[in-house]
């Protein structure tokens, strides 16, 4: 369990988590990590598996800790489906002769991915009540210590609650190998949570939403430091790589702290979370989140920076806005260099986006905020152009 106290309202915040192990070898540790549990599910994708769950599989059949493996089927999307498969084949069918006897399941799951399988997994664990723990294999979202799963339900995407992890292990030198665009999708994520802060100070002051400040500080440096590193990205070293690991897991602390993800998530997840539904709402295979959120990142810093010059602004705001800007800068600047993908190019997708984004969880944010004031569709028609222009005029 991690503690922290604090002079907010929560007095002590508190997160499940039992062990987090990141070094270079971190695989090798998982065994001897998990020495407490005797039948452990392990779940992936085919390749995660290969990257890692077979080596997981091996330790911990070596170490008599290993029950079996589900390898969720392609493309390894964080559906209700998957989640069926991974949850029928949990059990084993140890009972199937016996009909007064129930199917028996593992004492452990573990997620060997990041992104879908971890998702999955946590439902799993969740709904059959036993603890889980991850293996990551690439430093691409912040949801390892999240307390919901994001899943696809039909042509619907919806936040389940869940718990989190209580075993983190990041192997960094597999996560340093990790496809560009994870690592890339990594550093998406993390851009946002300037955006999401500067959204919940807005919030404490409009509607009176709890706010925690060491929280809130803890989740800004973290960003700052995966940004500061995140120039070099390209080159892989394991020091960028752990400063991404570092602020993803502290962005995800800060989650699991205030048992919300207020801290990481504000008007970029919501309006990326709706380009991700719009996408499964046509059949489409969505953008990796990280990527999503990036791209609706830039949109949101260029939105807060309109509203900066615009007399329409509350002067409050503006005051609170001023501070953010330096960093919303350096964000702008960064992407010069790493070049997140903008896939949004469309406008009509781009504006509903911001328009559906509004809604798509009860969450005061900017677009509340402009959509009270009645400049909600203006802006998001008038962003559109200044955003092409950032990413593709500019940028080049
Ligand atoms: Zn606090
Ligand atoms: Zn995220």
């Amino acid at each position: 369990m991690l503690e922290m106290e604090c002079t907010c309202e929560q007095k002590k915040h508190t997160a499940p988590i039992k062990v987090t192990e990141i070094s270079e070898n971190a695989v090798e540790k998982v065994a001897e990590i998990l020495k407490d549990y005797k039948r452990i599910y392990v779940i992936c994708d085919k390749n995660t598996y290969e990257v890692a769950g077979r080596r997981v599989e091996e330790l911990l059949k070596e170490a008599g800790s290993y029950s079996h493996t589900c390898i969720i089927d392609e493309p390894a999307l964080p559906n209700l489906s998957n989640v069926g498969k991974a949850l029928i084949e949990a059990g084993t069918d140890r009972a199937v002769f016996d009909i007064n006897e129930f199917s028996y399941n593992p004492d452990f799951v573990l997620a060997v991915g990041s992104g879908s399988v971890n998702d999955i997994s946590r439902m799993v664990s969740y709904r059959i009540g036993v603890e889980y723990g991850v293996v990551a294999t690439a430093p691409s979202m912040d949801g390892y210590i999240s307390v919901v799963a994001p899943l696809i339900n039909g042509n619907r995407k919806i936040i389940y609650t869940c718990t989190s992890a209580r075993y983190i292990i990041i192997d960094l030198n597999i996560c340093a190998n990790a496809p560009y665009e994870l690592l890339l999708a990594g550093v998406g994520d993390m851009i946002g949570k300037y955006v999401a802060i500067l959204d919940w100070e807005l919030s404490k002051k409009v509607t009176g939403e709890y706010y925690c400040e060491k929280v809130a500080n803890m989740v800004l440096e973290a960003t700052g430091k995966c940004i500061e590193s995140a120039t070099v990205l390209s080159e892989r070293k394991i020091e960028t790589i752990k400063n991404t690991i570092d602020g993803l897991l502290l962005s995800g602390l800060g989650i699991a702290y205030t048992g919300s993800s207020r801290p990481a998530s504000g008007t970029e997840h919501m309006v990326g979370q709706t380009w991700e539904v719009m996408d499964v709402e046509k059949g489409k295979t969505p953008q990796l989140h990280g990527i999503e959120v990036g791209e609706a990142t830039f949109m949101a810093m260029l939105m807060y920076k309109k509203l900066y010059e615009d007399d329409r602004c509350d002067s409050w705001l503006r005051e609170l806005i001023e501070k953010y800007i330096p960093a919303f800068d350096k964000v702008l600047e960064l992407q010069k260099i790493i070049k997140i993908p903008f896939t949004v190019t469309d406008k009509e997708k781009f504006v509903e986006g911001i328009m559906r984004g509004r809604t798509f969880r009860v969450r005061y944010t900017l677009l509340q905020y402009l959509f009270d004031k009645g400049m909600l569709e203006e802006y998001a028609d008038s962003i559109y152009d200044e955003t092409m222009k950032y990413c593709f005029g500019t940028t080049d």
